[in-house]
């Protein structure tokens, strides 16, 4: 009977919106301990908008966002959409890049005009012990703002605050995981102060806040030799080893070819309440092979 469940049970998936990868390690979200979220793009929807710029003396809130974005009409990442769109708002005319890398899990480099420009993490900026204006950073960070430092020729030029949205779903997802008894917690890149704010915002049980793309993997693995069953959900280029390494991977449909490559699940509909859904799903379909 088993091959008639998976086929019934496959298609309700699909009308559910999600997409089975690999159908053993989705059999045993039927008994999950706890689920992990990256926090851009899955908990928040991704979409950023910058709200503040701070420019250091000698350079105006124009200069400052249009070196930034510049440079960051190369990323694909959600803070490079949103510095760039908003220097098109402001109709700013964006220079020609010379040379483009990117810093893993911390930012963007480059040249432009002979000069080395960075767009950076406050973590890269504490690394480097560069000064920079504490309270104002801090303020807006409680905020819930992503704080960015851009560098021209390794000096401070300005820094940019920007704004994600919390999905609302995810909150709904979060409290259904707490009915069931399910631990959540959240592991991102981004400042600890802007992790701990959306944390507060959903109800989430642990956080952990800057935190490197390979280092994401191994803080699964940390809770995977705790004994725990674990899925880890995320979006971007830097959580596929993450997503890998859970017991359940589960990517975010909008989010990156990577991640959903790297999944073992895909939520189609991008809604992190699906988690819920495909933790039933698979008890339930469990339950008729037994
Ligand atoms: P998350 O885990 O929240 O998806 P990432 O690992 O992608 O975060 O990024 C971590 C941090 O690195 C960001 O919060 C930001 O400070 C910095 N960063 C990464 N990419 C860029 C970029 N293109 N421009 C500016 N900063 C970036
Ligand atoms: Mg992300």
């Amino acid at each position: 009977a088993a091959p008639l469940v998976i086929a019934v049970s496959t298609s309700i998936s699909a009308k559910q919106g999600l997409l089975i990868r690999n159908r053993a390690n989705f059999e045993g979200a039927r008994r999950l301990d706890a689920v992990v979220f990256d926090k851009t793009g899955t908990l928040t929807e991704g979409a950023f908008g910058v709200t503040n710029i701070v420019p250091q003396e000698g350079y105006g809130e124009d200069d400052v966002l249009t070196w930034a974005a510049s440079l960051e009409q190369n990323s694909e990442h959600p803070i490079a959409a949103g510095i760039v769109s908003s220097a098109e708002d402001k109709d700013l005319e964006l220079k020609k890049i010379e040379a483009f890398t990117s810093i893993t899990g911390k930012g963007i480099a480059g040249k432009i005009d002979g000069k080395n420009v960075k767009v950076v993490s406050p973590g890269y900026v504490n690394n480097n012990n560069m000064a920079y204006d504490q309270n104002t950073f801090e303020r807006l960070s409680e905020e819930g703002k992503t704080v960015v430092f851009l560098l021209l020729d390794d000096e401070l030029a300005g820094m940019i605050a920007l704004a994600d949205m919390v999905r609302e779903t995810a909150k709904e997802a979060v409290a259904s995981l707490k009915d069931e008894g399910i631990h959540s917690i959240m592991l991102t890149g981004d400042n600890q102060k802007v992790a701990d704010w959306v944390a507060k915002q959903l109800g989430i049980d642990e956080v952990y806040a800057e935190v490197l793309p390979d280092d994401k993997a191994g803080q699964i693995k940390t809770i995977i030799r705790k004994g725990w069953k674990v899925a880890m959900t995320g979006d971007g280029v830097n959580d596929a080893p993450a997503l890998a390494t859970a017991d359940l991977g589960i990517a975010i449909g909008a989010g990156t070819d990577v991640a959903m490559e790297s999944a073992d699940v895909v939520l189609v509909k991008s809604n992190p309440k699906d988690v819920v859904s495909l933790m039933e799903l698979s008890g339930k379909t469990y339950r008729k092979m037994v």
